[in-house]
């Protein structure tokens, strides 16, 4: 596959991520959240004369290509929107893609375009993206908002569910506005913050730097009930869903014995013994049931032996 097919296929995956629109903004900020996109070196650097990384200046001209065959509609000003004829030329690039494979893309992608493509067994293409796609920015609201009240009502159950009862097709199809929903009520839940070290920067438009993260990871299907949530700063997101640290049931941090001892580390290992700050409603403080995961994941603890009689 010729390498700006494969930027074509990327940038249309992660519009369908999106539920079919995004601005410039989000639709590259998901390729490469996601990673997409092997990055050489060189697509890392800035582009002189831009004020953007090399890879995104070429992702923006193969968009302008979209939009000309038809793929991407421009109506909106700065909002990217997956047309029908952007469907078709989706499914048809991932079939291209799944043999031979295509070098530039990554894992994470490919895994993505087997779920597409599975999805588009059982469903005609044009439902593809649900009745978002169709609907715009309006359907995407509207799905975001569904998703909102869905995972509250969730939450408040009395005995949380380490996994989200979907299967892949499912949770493909409506990943957007469900990672969007869990991030809203978990930034809002810790005053957008890091439950861990309190940082709570900006973008200049104001968004927040933290992210909402799953303690029992979403690749696993952890659930998105938000006492499986908690609001991170970037290094501390990483540091956590590697493994560098975990939390006990009592909100304490521990901090992987494998840490180097080195001063690169140090701001993940002066959280030990740190407690973390909850969120505003204490119902929705991460649950035992999450955490107990999280550290078996991650050999913080072993599988519980089964209780003597009289212990
Ligand atoms: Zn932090």
């Amino acid at each position: 596959m010729v390498i700006n097919d494969q930027r074509r296929l990327v940038i249309l995956l992660s519009l369908h991520d999106l539920s079919g629109v995004g601005t410039k903004a989000e639709v590259l900020d998901n390729i490469q959240n996601r990673h997409y996109w092997n990055l050489a070196r060189r697509e890392r650097a800035m582009k002189t004369n831009r004020r953007e990384p090399v890879w995104r200046n070429d992702f923006a001209y193969i968009r302008k290509k979209l939009v000309s065959e038809g793929s991407i509609g421009n109506s909106t000003r700065n909002r990217w929107t997956l047309t029908n004829n952007g469907i078709n030329h989706l499914l048809r690039l991932c079939r291209e893609a799944s043999e031979p494979k295509a070098s530039k893309l990554t894992e994470n992608a490919n895994r993505r375009i087997r779920a597409i493509l599975a999805n588009s067994q059982s469903q005609p293409p044009s439902h593809l993206g649900g009745d978002v796609v169709d609907g715009g920015a309006r359907g995407l609201r509207k799905s975001i908002q569904a998703n909102l009240k869905e995972i509250m009502a969730v939450s408040r159950k009395r005995k949380p569910q380490l996994v989200d009862d979907v299967d892949d097709v499912e949770l493909v199809r409506t990943a957007a506005p469900r990672d969007e929903a869990f991030r809203i009520h978990i930034q809002k839940l810790y005053k957008g913050a890091c439950a861990l070290c309190g940082l709570s920067l900006r973008s200049p438009d104001g968004q927040p730097e933290s992210q909402a993260a799953h303690i029992y990871p979403k690749s696993r299907h952890g659930s998105d009930d938000l006492r499986n949530g908690l609001c991170l700063c970037r290094l501390h997101h990483w540091a956590f869903d590697v493994g560098w640290i975990s939390v006990r049931d009592d909100l304490t941090v521990i901090v992987h014995r494998g840490l180097p001892a080195d001063g690169k580390y140090e701001q993940i290992r002066r959280l030990r013994g740190r407690r973390l700050a909850e969120p505003q409603d204490p119902e929705m403080r991460p649950h035992p049931i999450f955490l107990r995961a999280h550290r078996r994941m991650h050999r913080f603890e072993r599988k519980r032996r089964i209780a003597r009689a009289g212990t």
